[in-house]
């Protein structure tokens, strides 16, 4: 004998509703087959919900009622194309008792949870029917069995409870006689007393279990749309995976923490008899599914899966007036089981100054009147506060027989959590261990639920969400980038990488599942006007663990928002140099809130381009280094003038050249002034533990007044050509001493200097060709001979690379 039940799901189209006809045959091939049926899916919801404007006196209930009318009709009819008489019978005398019932309601303005169950149970009554009717009409040898006429319960209309005993008995009885297929539909029953009663939102699954267990069945199979009990709530978590396997204990933990797969009272009956649950997806009948049974899970997997409850309030009952003294929680929670409030989640403080308890929202108003009313003589006392009711909140669980035997699962989970800027409320752990529960706001249920699953499922793919500003030629190269090595990185460091946003100064566009990068410029286009708080706030309302804000720009306004960013938990990889070589205070508060946050602000770029020299350094101070000198030539565009400069060329045109060939920024004052240097070897500085300023750094230019003075770039090189004298002369010096010119960066004993510098043949900086950059450190460890880093300093691919550099180093701490 096979129980098998049909959700919502998995029966509200006549395409489901033949392959559940097949399923059933298939079955009935080689036993007697009972199958339980819920209502159409959302039908509950509607019915209610037409009951409730009815009730309000809202007439719209009508619009309601023609609804579920049409959804039966057609679905009807189109199972059964030839027997359209059929509807004039059962179908219409249901559904006309039904709106008598809704307009009763209506006249009385009144909605009872008698008359609530009374209404619900429609759904599933009708649509057992339909089944019945339409595997007759096919000619299936199957009957229908109310299941009210064999389910008894007591009067607690909505969620009543079972008479075992009676029901047991009647389920007995009734199946004594074979039968091939018996449908019957799930959820509704009735009391002792005749009335309709039903066994609580979710019930069929467990009207399934009941009957399965009255008939001791080898299994009892759950048929609902998805393939089994997921890791994760499937619909929140697009990774999360079918369990292979649960204990009794998991599959009720879970499903009491909100996985809504299977009904949690449907598991005791089979618990208790030892009876096996099969899960298993009626729109892929040949996925494995999920076994439920009484094997304890001892698999390498400690955490089974990752549940979720919403709609959840927490209440804090608190005051000096409870310390040390025995009672208040039994008054507490005496008042609540009077009230019938179902608690979710309770915690108390060792202090036993305060006890946290989670309801759902729906009971809060309620629990804080009947709390407040009980202890309405000690709040008058000021011995306790009156109920502090929080609402917006969720519990995210972590469920697993294994737990218990594996150390720092709560560390893991809470870490992961922090590292998204995830708040927690409460946390609590049952003393069997195999949950660990947390309340957290609502609206980071899904970043949660994403975060611990990676954490804890996905351990080897690690997904990088990134957010980029500035796609001028740099951001350009990099999306290239990310592009080209998408793959390689999945394959190769299991690193997701998605570009969820992009913004230039005019536009800002978002794709939550990642923007498709062949088209992003027709995207950006296309998107919605461009502000940086707009970006921010995007991002945060997105809300995607392992957030990354990238800065392409050399804007300063760009620069002020990295605090927000980092204070959300969002990483900062910076292309823009303003914040780290802008006052000592700003560079120092982005350093202590990316600690404070845990998350990163990573600026390489900032100095030669893709060269690894930040983190270089951090790495020889990490190890225990300490910095004694840094020399070193930082500017391309210096560096390209300098070394095409000569007695046969003027230094007016090639400067032009520099620019023309975009080495130098706008205007080349910035990096001929040696400012752009100096902030390079102040970030070098900082980076090397010393607290400095821009003003701290020696600049002694090789340029003349009249350069320096210059009003504008056009004037600027009116200068640089009335000037020529002075510049060959400095060539002329160099040469006759057969040196080479380097515009050269130092930092000696916490002492900072930048200047042109005639390089003697033989030293390193000496052959230093086209726009490269070189970097000596001597270290304690490299007191003589130095650590040196040599190459391109400047262009678009390589900053590109040294951008995608930071973001790896992101995922990868
Ligand atoms: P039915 O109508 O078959 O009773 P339900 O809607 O009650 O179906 O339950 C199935 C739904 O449960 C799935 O579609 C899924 O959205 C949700 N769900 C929540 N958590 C989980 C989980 N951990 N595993 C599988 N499904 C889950
Ligand atoms: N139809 C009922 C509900 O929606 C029972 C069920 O689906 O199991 O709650
Ligand atoms: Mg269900």
């Amino acid at each position: 004998m096979h129980v098998l039940k049909f959700g919502g799901t998995s029966v509200g189209t006549t395409t489901n509703i033949n392959s559940v006809i097949s399923i059933l045959q298939s079955y009935a091939k080689n036993s007697e087959v009972i199958c339980v049926v819920s209502a159409v899916g959302g039908i509950t919801d509607k019915l209610l919900n037409a009951g409730r404007l009815a009730q309000l006196g809202d007439e719209s209930y009508n619009e309601g009622f023609e609804i579920i009318k049409t959804c039966h009709f057609q679905l009807f009819s189109e199972l059964n194309p030839t027997t359209q008489n059929s509807l004039n019978t059962y179908l219409a005398e249901q559904l006309g008792q039904l709106k008598k019932l809704l307009d009763g309601i209506f006249l009385i303005n009144e909605l009872s949870p008698k008359t609530s169950d009374k209404l619900v149970s429609y759904g599933e009554l009708l649509l057992s029917y339909i089944i019945t009717e339409t595997m007759q009409n096919r000619a299936i040898d199957v009957v229908r069995k109310n299941s009210q006429e064999l389910i008894v319960t007591n009067s607690d209309f909505t969620k009543a409870e079972v008479n075992y005993e009676i029901t047991n008995a009647n389920i007995r009885n009734y199946f004594k006689a074979p039968k091939a297929i018996t449908i019957l539909p799930g959820f509704v029953s009735k009391s002792e007393d005749g009335e309709f009663t039903t066994l609580g939102r979710g019930g069929s699954d467990f009207t399934a279990a009941i009957i399965a267990a009255a008939l001791e069945v080898n299994q009892l199979e759950i048929w609902t749309d998805v393939s089994g009990m997921f890791t994760a709530n499937p619909k929140l978590v697009k990774q999360a995976f079918p369990i292979e396997r649960l204990s009794y204990q998991e599959a009720m933990e879970l499903s009491h923490f909100g996985a809504k797969v299977l009904y949690p009272p449907t598991v005791q009956p089979a618990l208790n008899l030892n009876i096996p649950i099969l899960i298993k997806n009626t729109l892929d009948p040949e996925a494995n599914g999920t076994l439920i049974t009484n094997h304890v899970n001892n698999g390498k997997n400690s955490v089974s899966g990752i549940s979720n409850i919403d709609n959840i309030a927490l209440l804090t009952l608190q005051g000096n007036g409870m310390v040390g003294i025995p009672g208040f929680s039994k008054r507490l929670f005496e008042t609540l089981a009077q009230e019938k409030i179902n608690i979710i989640f309770i915690t108390q403080a060792s202090s036993e100054h305060s006890i946290c308890f989670g309801v759902s929202t729906n009971d809060a108003l309620q629990s804080a009147r009947a709390i407040n009313k009980t202890f309405e003589y000690e709040i008058s006392l000021k011995k306790l506060d009156a109920l502090i009711v929080e609402t917006g909140l969720s519990i995210v669980a972590l469920v697993g027989d294994n737990m218990k035997n594996h150390q720092g699962i709560s560390g893991k989970m809470f870490s992961s959590l922090g590292k998204n800027n995830i708040n927690v409320r409460a946390i609590a752990q049952g003393a069997s261990e195999r949950n660990i529960s947390a309340v957290i706001a609502e609206k980071d249920v899904k970043k949660a639920l994403n975060a611990l699953h990676e954490s804890f499922f996905e351990e080897k793919t690690k997904q990088l969400n990134v957010f980029i500003t500035g796609v001028g030629n740099v951001g350009e190269r990099l999306i290239l980038q990310i592009n080209q090595q998408r793959k390689f990185l999945k394959d190769q460091l299991h690193i997701n990488l998605r570009v969820i946003g992009i913004s230039n100064s005019r536009k800002m566009y978002f794709d939550e599942d990642g923007i498709n990068l062949t088209n992003w410029k027709t995207l950006l286009e296309k998107g919605q006007p461009a502000t940086l708080e707009g970006f921010l706030h995007q991002i945060i309302v997105i809300n995607k663990r392992n957030s990354i804000f990238i800065d392409i720009t050399a804007n300063q306004a760009v620069a002020e928002m990295y605090p927000a960013y980092l204070k959300q938990s969002i990483a900062v990889v910076a292309c823009n140099k303003i914040a780290a070589s802008s006052n000592f205070e700003t560079y120092k508060t982005l350093k202590t809130l990316s600690r404070k946050y845990s998350v990163p602000y990573l600026f390489e770029t900032n100095v030669g381009a893709g060269l690894p020299i930040i983190d270089t350094l951090n790495n020889l101070i990490a190890s225990g280094d300490k910095i004694t000198s840094i020399q070193a030539v930082l500017s391309g565009s210096l560096n390209f003038v300098f070394n095409n400069f000569n007695d046969s060329t003027k230094f007016h045109d090639v400067v032009k050249q520099a620019q023309a060939e975009g080495y130098t920024e706008p205007d080349p004052r910035i990096d001929l002034s040696g400012v752009d240097v100096a902030r390079k070897i102040l970030i070098l500085a900082r980076e090397s533990g010393c607290e400095m300023n821009l003003e701290d750094i020696a600049n002694k230019s090789f340029l003349t007044e009249a350069n320096l003075n210059s009003d504008s770039v056009d004037d600027f090189y009116t200068t640089l050509i009335n000037d020529e004298a002075h510049f060959q002369k400095l060539y002329q010096s160099a040469q006759s001493k057969n040196c080479q010119l380097k515009y050269v960066a130092e930092f000696n004993n916490g002492k900072a200097s930048v200047g042109l510098k005639e390089i003697q043949l033989g030293h390193p900086f000496y052959n230093l060709e086209g726009k490269d950059n070189i970097v000596m450190f001597y270290t304690h460890r490299y007191p003589e001979q130095p650590m040196i880093i040599k190459g391109a300093g400047a262009g678009a691919d390589v900053t590109a690379s040294g951008l995608f550099a930071d973001i790896i180093r992101v995922g990868s701490r």
